[in-house]
């Protein structure tokens, strides 16, 4: 099983590879700089080249990386649009350093401008940003389903499948991924308690199965549909330990690697992972 947690990336590389060792991962995810923008801190080579041969060493990866969450490719005001895009633009080119990483993002809220603009901007900013890397980049970029809190686009699966078909359409070889977020796609409507092989269906239906790269593990605070976004630890919110059970057996998700961003300190990750390995059967 491929688990993990969200950890701090303050000591750089190795010192996440280390840490998740500790408490039992075998992937992790980071953000990629303050989660709420501003400058990256440079890359330590050093660092880089110790990690490869850590994670390598230790059956460590996929990585996955995540942009800040402040980024919105499809805000209204263009100074907004335009940090969005050379921080996604920066991001992808740190992340060569260590190749076959992924990375995640949050659509956008088009704040007012309705989902089809919002879809425009976003699609349009991402195949720019290919179009200047000039090649498919080592990284697969996905995008996270999310709880349709205020204008968030992405709560649907049709809204990934429009972003993604726009984005190909012009970005050559480029394919995109989805990190499917258990909280976000449970605040957002999708009945992954009563329903979790029907969600998959739809989900192959409308995006496709094969698109599905990651899986956020979270709990929820809130009831089914109530486009809350807030998440819970494993167990004790409203998506429940017997949803877990299903969800880490389901044949078409037990091979992707789980990233637990819960309400927990590392102790309590530790914890959490040990419970998500224990439902495996
Ligand atoms: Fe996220
Ligand atoms: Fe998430
Ligand atoms: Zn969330």
């Amino acid at each position: 099983m491929k688990v993990g947690c969200h950890l701090s990336s303050s000591g750089g590389y190795l010192a996440m590879a280390q840490t998740a060792v500790s408490i039992g991962a075998n992937v992790f995810q980071f953000f990629t700089r303050n989660p709420r923008g501003g400058a990256a801190k440079p890359i330590d080579a050093n660092d880089v080249a110790a990690f490869i041969e850590y994670a390598s060493a230790n059956g460590i990866g996929p990585i996955l990386a995540h942009a800040p969450y402040t980024l919105n490719a499809a805000g209204a005001e263009p100074r907004v649009r335009e940090f969005a895009e050379a921080t996604m633009a920066d991001d992808l080119v740190r992340l060569e350093r260590t190749p076959g990483a992924m990375y995640n993002f949050h659509p956008g809220s088009h704040v007012g401008q309705g989902a089809e603009a919002g879809i425009r901007l976003i699609s349009d900013m991402l195949a720019r940003i290919f179009d200047a890397f000039g090649r498919a980049p080592s990284t697969t970029v996905l995008l996270e389903t999310m709880a349709g809190k205020g204008s968030e686009i992405g709560r649907t699966f049709e809204e990934l499948a429009d972003i993604i078909e726009k984005t190909e359409s012009r970005a050559k070889g480029v394919k995109l991924g989805v990190c499917l977020d258990t909280c976000h796609v449970w605040d957002g409507g999708y009945d992954i308690v009563g329903d979790l092989g029907g969600v998959l269906d739809e989900f192959d239906r409308v995006v496709g199965i094969g698109r599905l790269k990651a899986v956020h593990t979270n709990d929820s605070m809130n009831v089914l549909g109530a486009h809350k976004d807030r998440h819970e630890k494993i167990g004790k919110g409203k998506i429940g330990l017997e949803a877990f059970r299903r969800i880490v057996n389901e044949p078409r998700l037990r091979s992707l690697p789980f990233y637990l961003e819960t309400p927990c300190d590392l102790q309590g990750y530790k914890e959490e992972i040990e419970l998500l390995k224990s439902l495996v059967a």
